[in-house]
Order: structure tokens, then C-alpha cells, then sequence
């Protein structure tokens, strides 16, 4: 079957969110799209986020504030930051220019592309949504971050401030305030910030699978296909796959925390690592808050879907091979039932996951076509923020798939910008 569209053939690896949404981009624009992956759509890091368009976090993961707060969040047993001793030889290249990107010119830089992928992400989104008649997947939901201790009042102030200058409305709420906007939060909330404008989706995995079924309706086609390798061939890309050979004219990795592999095998060395995240999904809880919320101190989310109320936290710099910790799953409880008014569900029946979000040292995606093998296109390297910008980095490798000129400027996301 021919998939879909009359123009050039397009492989996009990868059925993540990223790789469904740019899927649809093209085949939106006339490409005949085939979709490779193992797995069903949307079963990596897409499955289980926290389901929240977080287009506030502006700031780069690396900074000296978070530097400085690292090896507290790190030696607290429960705390946000754990870096397993058996993988921490094979980290230290990353970390060494994980810490080099908190130059304050480079601070800058990256808070300056982070923003313009937020600040275009929700009408890319709605955009995605309208076109396949799905635009109820997207909610306005308000969002709030909490704050137990009142000495965290400056900071929640400055963090208004700091937002309120990029034009993102951030309002300082009371204690009371607080509970009477969000009665599933017991007494312990001491102030916080609230976020009007802040949208959530349903549920992250519906979501993907919404995308697939609309792509595999107008003619699409999802592969089950592990791909090894591509290699240049003429203009075009073929795919070496466990389930074969596919010859496409363009090609687009977006296969989240795997596809520095893909971009080795075309001689690209990218420093991708990945942080692993950890949920807990409560599910008779979905009506157990009104928005999602967050925790400053704490360092986790909590998001009401319709799957049930779902538990995110953690920055686990793990790789992809080492099996789960099991005692996140009991932090992710502790810090729920601290700020709940009803802890009910956060015993055995919750659903425990975790997964992993590509990260790049600079915090910023991969959003560029190959520069020795123009057939070649790349789309990955999210970090926390894969839901928030899929539809608007489908967009942009759209335009570069497309030959168009993309609507931002694509230099930050550059694929070479760590080649010495
Ligand atoms: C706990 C947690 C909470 C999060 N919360 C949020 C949030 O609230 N908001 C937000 O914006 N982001 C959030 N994120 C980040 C977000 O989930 C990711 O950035 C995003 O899902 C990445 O999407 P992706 O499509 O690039 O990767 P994935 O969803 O991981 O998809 C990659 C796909 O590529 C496939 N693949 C890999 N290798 C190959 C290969 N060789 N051949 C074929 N296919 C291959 C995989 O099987 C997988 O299906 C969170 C992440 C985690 C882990």
C-alpha cells in the first residue's frame, strides 16, 4: 500500500510524540509517511509523562542556581537528583559539559531557544488537534507550583518576576488561596505560584495513539521495525531494519533517547543522555485534583488525567540498560501523600513506570537535516519537555523535510554543536 499521500516517500523512526506528530506534519503536506518502531506508538517516554505543557520552564536544566542545589537534591534519599555509582564513569563526559553550560552567555542563549519553542508550542498544538478533529485532548488547565516552606516566599517571587519579563503570567497566591483553588492539596502548602495559562493533555499515551490511528486513517503507515542503520543512497536514505530494507527519498530520527545511535552510524557523535523519570498513575484518583500541580521543594508533579491522578518525578541519570529503582516509587508516595488531602490509591494498586527523556548538555532539542547527507533529518533530544514542543518541532522538521525556510530560527538546535 502506498502510505498515504502522493509526493516523496518519508521514514520517520520513531512512534513517539515526536514521531507522530511530525508523521502527520508531513503527510498533512502530501509526503507518503511510513512510520518505523518495535514498539506500539507512543510506548517510550511518551506513555508516562506528566501530561503537562510545561511552557514556563524557560530556563536550561544546567544553571549555576541548580549546580549549586545538585549535590543536596542528590544526597537526600529522597530527593529529585539520583546518579547510579555504576553508570557514573560512563556520565562524566556528559557531565563535564553539562556543567560548562551554565556559562551565563550560555545560560542565555538556551533560555532564548527554549522560549521560542514554548512560547509557539500550545497554537502548534492546536493546529495538530484541529486538523484531526481531536482538540479535546488539550485542556486548559491552569497549573499551580507549591511552596510548604515560607522561606521559599522570595524565591517563588523572583521566579514571577523572572517569567512575568518573558511574558508568562505567574501569580503569587496565598496559602488559603491556594486550597480554595485547589481543595485536593491538604494544609501544608504555605504559598505558590499560579499559572493561568497553562495547558495539559488528557492522557499523554491516548494522545499518541489518537495521533497514529488519524495518521493510519489518511493512509499511513506504521511499520514494526527496529532500525539498525541508515545509509545514504543517492539522494535518497535506505533503512536497514530486523524486519528488512526500506528505501525512502528522506528519512527523519526521532527515536527520543536511542537516536544518538541512528546519528552515529552517519558519523555524527551527539552527547545524549538520558534522565529517567518515574510515575506512579493512581487510577480511581483521576478526579483527586483540579490542575496539575507541582512541588518547587519536592521537585515532582502531580497531574489529574483521565487515566487517574498521575505521580511524575525524578532525574535519574541512569542510561538505558539499568532496571528501575524500586525505592523511587516509595519517594514518589512519600512526597503525594505530603501534599494530598486524600492519600487513597498511593498503596500497591498504583501503576509504577518509568522512562527515559533525551537530554542533550544544553538542554535544547535536535531540530536540523544531516550536513553531509541532506536526505537525512533530525527531531529529538527533549528532555522534560518532548510533550510540550512535539507539535511545533513537527512543524519546524516539516519545513526542513519540505525545503521550506522553517518559521524560527534553527541554529540553536543545531545536530553539529557539539563537534570539536
Ligand atoms: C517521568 C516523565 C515525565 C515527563 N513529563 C513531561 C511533561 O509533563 N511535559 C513534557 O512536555 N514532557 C514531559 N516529559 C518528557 C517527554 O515525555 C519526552 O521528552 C517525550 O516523550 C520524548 O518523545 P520522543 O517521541 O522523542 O521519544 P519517545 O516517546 O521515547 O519515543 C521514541 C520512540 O523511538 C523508538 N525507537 C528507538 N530506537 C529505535 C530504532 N532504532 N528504530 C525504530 N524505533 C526506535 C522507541 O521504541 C520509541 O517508541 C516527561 C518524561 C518523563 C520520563
Amino acid at each position: 500500500m502506498t502510505p498515504g499521500g502522493t509526493g516523496p516517500r518519508v521514514a520517520v523512526v520513531g512512534a513517539g510524540v515526536v514521531g507522530m506528530t511530525a508523521a502527520l506534519a508531513l503527510q498533512r503536506r502530501g509526503q507518503a509517511v511510513s512510520v518505523l518502531d518495535p514498539r506500539a506508538p507512543g510506548e517510550g517516554a511518551s506513555y508516562g509523562n506528566a501530561g503537562f505543557l510545561a511552557t514556563e520552564l524557560i530556563d536550561p536544566l544546567s544553571t549555576p542556581a541548580m549546580l549549586g542545589q545538585a549535590p543536596r537534591l542528590w544526597l537526600d534519599p529522597h530527593g529529585a537528583v539520583a546518579l547510579p555509582l555504576r553508570y557514573l564513569p560512563r556520565l562524566v563526559p556528559w557531565l563535564a559539559r553539562f556543567v560548562a553550560a551554565a556559562g551565563a552567555a550560555q545560560v542565555a542563549k538556551g533560555r532564548q531557544a527554549l522560549a521560542a519553542l514554548n512560547g509557539a508550542a500550545v497554537d502548534a498544538w492546536r493546529r495538530c488537534l484541529a486538523d484531526i478533529g481531536a482538540e479535546e485532548e488539550l485542556l486548559p488547565s491552569g497549573y499551580l507550583l507549591v511552596w510548604e516552606s515560607p522561606k521559599g516566599m522570595a524565591q517563588a517571587r523572583a521566579q514571577a518576576e523572572h517569567l512575568g519579563r518573558w511574558g508568562i503570567d505567574a501569580q503569587l497566591l496565598s496559602g488559603d488561596a491556594i486550597r480554595q483553588r485547589e481543595p485536593g492539596l491538604n494544609g501544608s502548602v504555605s504559598h505558590g505560584l499560579y499559572f493561568p495559562g497553562a495547558y495539559q493533555v488528557r492522557d499523554p499515551h491516548a494522545l499518541v495513539r489518537r495521533l497514529s490511528e488519524a495518521f493510519v486513517a489518511r493512509g499511513g503507515v506504521i511499520r514494526q521495525a527496529e532500525v539498525g542503520r541508515l545509509e545514504p543512497r543517492g539522494a535518497g536514505v535506505r533503512l536497514h531494519t530486523d524486519a528488512g530494507e526500506l528505501d525512502a527519498d528522506r528519512a527523519v530520527v526521532a527515536a527520543g533517547a536511542w537516536s544518538h545511535q541512528l546519528a552515529r552510524g552517519l558519523g555524527l557523535e551527539v552527547p545524549l543522555e538520558t534522565e529517567r523519570g518515574y510515575h506512579l498513575t493512581l487510577p480511581e484518583r483521576g478526579q483527586a485534583l483540579r490542575q496539575p500541580v507541582g512541588s518547587a521543594e519536592r521537585r515532582f508533579v502531580m497531574t489529574p488525567m483521565s487515566c487517574g491522578l498521575r505521580v511524575v518525578g525524578f532525574t535519574e541519570l541512569g542510561g538505558l540498560s539499568l532496571a528501575p529503582v524500586q525505592r523511587r516509587y516509595a519517594s514518589l508516595r512519600r512526597h503525594a501523600g505530603a501534599l494530598l488531602a486524600n492519600d487513597r490509591g498511593l498503596d500497591h494498586s498504583a501503576e509504577e513506570w518509568m522512562g527515559f527523556r533525551p537530554t542533550l548538555p544544553d538542554s535544547l532539542p535536535v531540530i536540523d537535516t544531516h550536513p553531509a547527507c541532506p536526505a537525512v533529518h533530525f527531531a529529538f533530544g527533549h528532555q522534560h519537555l518532548g510533550l510540550t514542543q512535539a507539535a511545533i518541532t513537527a512543524e519546524l522538521v516539516g519545513a526542513l523535510v519540505l525545503g521550506e525556510a522553517p518559521a524560527l530560527d534553527l541554529a540553536p538546535y543545531r545536530v553539529t554543536r557539539f563537534q570539536r
